[in-house]
């Protein structure tokens, strides 16, 4: 008798056990497969097979048997099933959620849509053909089917075929079919995302001596499938190529490889430069596939066809077998964080996945975050340099203008004079600017100059922010929208205005100082259409337009070649951020836009306009000295305790009634302080615990409330973040709770 253990779909964590069921005679199961089993009351639910066992010890009238598999190979690979374990244990959820992660989405619940093709195939042999012809004479269909498949290569067709040649033939066919003379084939299809895409057969650059020397060092890890590497490499040094060139020696080797970079940088382009040096040996994975297309390629990489998967983060997950190498472009980048449960850092997992499947990993950036570039430091990564771009093209020359001279020099305008004019010497050589506006932070808002009133969102406790096309004040938070008003409604005071620099009023200084040039404009609004983004990359890097107006989403991975000039109109406004990371986001920012200048052979210049010019963040930035900004980072980091250093979790409950949220709150309090009470070798890492409302005290009209621990970042203190994930996961009454650790903001 055999029997398995199943995890059924639930996510639940009542339910959070396996189960053990019968597997009926004759039915085939591996650790992975997916089953229908009967559960309680319900006759059939969605599970995963996570072991088979010889011996159940429970009566065996209590034992039901398996229904059915929904697939006749296992869905969820070994060493996935291994990583969903580790992600229930580090991320405290419950293991049905984490191989929930496993799949695509529309597998559950049977709501793909697998795409199948009728094929007709011919059994007989080629030698009687003739006599069965023959004999077919007194039925024309069946002769006609039957001629078409004999006349066909390989003696079959697709039954589509069949029936546009010769009209309803499905009768003639089942007959031939009982008659032993042709088989019915059922066969998969996959749907392509890429469409008639051209497949441009690039051609290999000759490697930068900066490339070789890197290889050297990374090549032979992807061979004995060990490493852990950083690559910090200025921007403009060649990155990509070296990405290139070790996943084909993955590939040459036999093994495969996960290529992550952040869901924004997936550009068609990205896309189609993959595709265009691996060609149906690339997979890519990204939020623009439908539903189907995501089956489809998540198939294509089960089944092995491909050597080489690009995507965002859940691309983590990806079914490859034999992994030899996983990269992780822009590292720094916050987007690898899954927030939600379950919570998961990508490049954390991107390691398990290195370290149980024998592979490197290569974490790569020119801005590495301060957590790699310090475990770079102690060895616990390698780290690899890139310091020169190619070419040795220079670095671009990066002007710092004190904003506040501006000012009191009587330059009201969002431009500089410096700025201004370093704009017009770009566009009468014929090259392209980039406007870069720093939208978080800094966007437009409503303020009364007499009274300082501010129009917040009645649900939110934030300002709100202008958009001048439609005239309305809009909340980022939840969406609500008003008038703009015209008094004040605090003071009466007609001197109320709108402040700040938002993408549409940098547009309209553009086309007021430079009429006649045209202007593109790439923000959330503008940008809201599917591939909108994409159309209006392609628009600009065909030169329909000479500058480029454009939000955070314009900073990364872009490469123009003609781009020669980037403007930067208020470095600083995200250093404003109540966040322990502003510094090094400011950073990281200034210093991918002003790569954007300068890519091929004309030099570049960067226009930083700022009204903090000797903040160390831009000082760096603007020398694009990334271990200067690094060793000052850290002292302030250390001083201050922030990560690396510490872990920082909280607990942020929300509620309708501000009581809830904060009743909630202090009753955790309570029970951390009892936690830390019986444990003085977790205590005295403690650097800091308390109860308070949100920085944001409501959002979509819910009150908010937190308890905040900070904790010196040694392993046994991962206790303490248990504990406060456990206290999540408790029901309450009126009330939300999630748990967050060195969350993207504390708002
Ligand atoms: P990074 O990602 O490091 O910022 P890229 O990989 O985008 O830099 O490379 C910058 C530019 O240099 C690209 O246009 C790329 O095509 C080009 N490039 C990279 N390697 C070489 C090489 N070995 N020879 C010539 N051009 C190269
Ligand atoms: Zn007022
Ligand atoms: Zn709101």
């Amino acid at each position: 008798m055999a029997f398995c253990q199943v995890i059924v779909d639930i996510t639940h964590e009542d339910v959070d056990r396996v189960f053990t069921y019968r597997v009926p005679k004759g039915m085939e199961l591996r650790p992975g497969m997916r089953v229908h089993v009967p559960f309680g009351r319900q006759k059939r639910i969605e599970g995963v097979v996570v072991d088979l066992v010889e011996q159940c010890d429970l009566p065996p009238e209590r034992v039901k048997d398996v229904t059915d598999t929904l697939e006749d190979y296992p869905a969820i690979l070994p060493a996935l099933l291994e990583l969903a374990k580790e992600i229930k244990a580090t991320s405290f959820c419950t293991l049905a959620q984490a191989l929930r992660l496993m799949i695509p989405a529309q597998m559950r619940g049977e709501r793909i849509s697998q795409r199948t093709r009728e094929y007709a195939v011919l059994t007989v042999d080629p030698s009687v053909r003739v006599q069965v012809l023959a004999g077919q004479s007194r039925a024309p269909k069946r002769a006609a089917v039957l001629k078409l498949l004999m006349e066909s290569e390989g003696g079959e067709r697709s039954c589509e075929e069949i029936h546009r040649a010769i009209g309803d033939y499905r009768p003639a066919l089942n007959m031939l079919v009982k008659m032993g003379f042709a088989r019915i084939e059922k066969r998969e299809m996959l749907r392509s995302p890429y469409g008639a895409m051209e497949r441009l057969a690039a051609q290999d650059p000759q490697l930068t001596a900066q490339q070789k020397e890197v290889l050297d060092t990374l090549l032979p890890a992807v061979e004995s499938g060990r490493g852990d590497f950083l690559l910090y490499g200025v921007t403009g040094s060649g990155k990509t190529e070296v990405f290139i060139r070790a996943v084909r020696h993955a590939a040459q080797l036999g093994k495969t490889a996960i290529v992550l970079v952040p869901e924004i940088a997936l550009t068609p382009q990205m896309v189609m430069w993959f595709r265009s040096r691996f060609g149906e040996d690339a997979a890519v994975l990204h939020s623009r596939l439908s539903p189907g297309e995501r089956y489809d390629e998540w198939r294509r990489i089960r089944r092995g066809d491909v050597r080489v998967v690009i995507g965002a983060r859940s691309a983590i997950f990806a079914p490859l077998e034999n992994v030899g190498l996983i990269i992780i472009d822009e590292e720094h980048e916050q987007s690898y964080i899954a927030d939600n449960t379950p919570r998961y850092d990508a490049r954390e997992l991107a390691r398990m996945r290195c370290k149980r499947e024998g592979a490197a990993l290569l974490l790569a950036s020119a801005t590495p975050s301060m957590r790699s570039f310090a475990l770079a430091g102690r060895g616990d990564l390698t780290l690899l340099e890139m310091p020169r771009r190619v070419k040795n093209r220079p670095l671009p020359a990066v002007h710092v203008i004190d904003m506040r001279q501006e000012l009191a020099q009587g330059n009201r305008s969002v431009f500089s004079g410096a700025l201004l004019d370093g704009l017009k010497r770009c566009l009468d050589a014929g090259k392209q600017a980039i406007l870069f506006v720093n939208r978080r932070g800094y966007s437009t808002f409503v303020s009364c100059r007499s009274c300082g009133y501010t129009v917040t969102c009645s649900q939110c406790d934030v300002s709100m922010t202008y958009h001048s096309t439609e005239n309305v004040l809009r909340c980022h938070y939840c969406g609500q929208e008003t008038r703009v008003p015209t008094v004040c409604p605090e003071c009466e005071s007609k001197y109320i205005k709108y402040f700040g620099t938002g993408t549409q009023r940098v547009e309209e200084e553009v086309k007021r100082f430079f009429p006649g040039v045209p202007v593109l404009r790439m923000d959330n609004d503008t940008t809201r259409q599917k591939d909108a983004h994409e159309h209006l990359i392609a628009q600009f890097r065909r030169g329909e337009a000479r500058v480029l107006v454009g939000t955070q989403m314009i900073a990364k991975g872009l490469d123009f070649p003609n781009v020669t000039m980037v403007g930067i109109i208020a470095a600083d406004a995200m250093l404003k951020l109540p966040d322990y990371r502003s510094a090094e986001r400011t950073f990281q920012l200034l210093t991918q836009v002003a790569g954007r200048a300068g890519r091929a052979d004309t030099p570049g210049e960067v226009f930083l306009q700022t009204y903090d010019p000797e903040h160390f963040a831009i000082q760096t930035a603007s020398r694009q000295d990334y271990r200067a900004f690094y060793e000052a980072e850290m002292f302030r980091r250390k001083r201050a305790l922030y990560p690396p250093y510490t872990l920082i979790a909280r607990l942020l409950y929300e509620a309708d009634r501000e009581q809830d949220a904060q009743s909630c709150a202090e009753s955790a309090m309570r029970q951390m302080e009892a936690f830390f009470e019986r444990r003085a070798y977790l205590k005295k890492y403690v650097v800091s615990l308390r109860v308070m409302p949100c920085p944001v005290k409501r959002i979509k009209g819910k009150s908010r409330w937190q308890v905040a621990l900070k904790i010196v970042d040694k392993s046994v203190c991962q206790e303490a973040v248990g504990k406060m994930s456990e206290i999540a996961t408790a029901p309450l009454e009126n009330c939300a709770c999630v748990c967050q650790v060195n969350p993207g903001s504390m708002m």
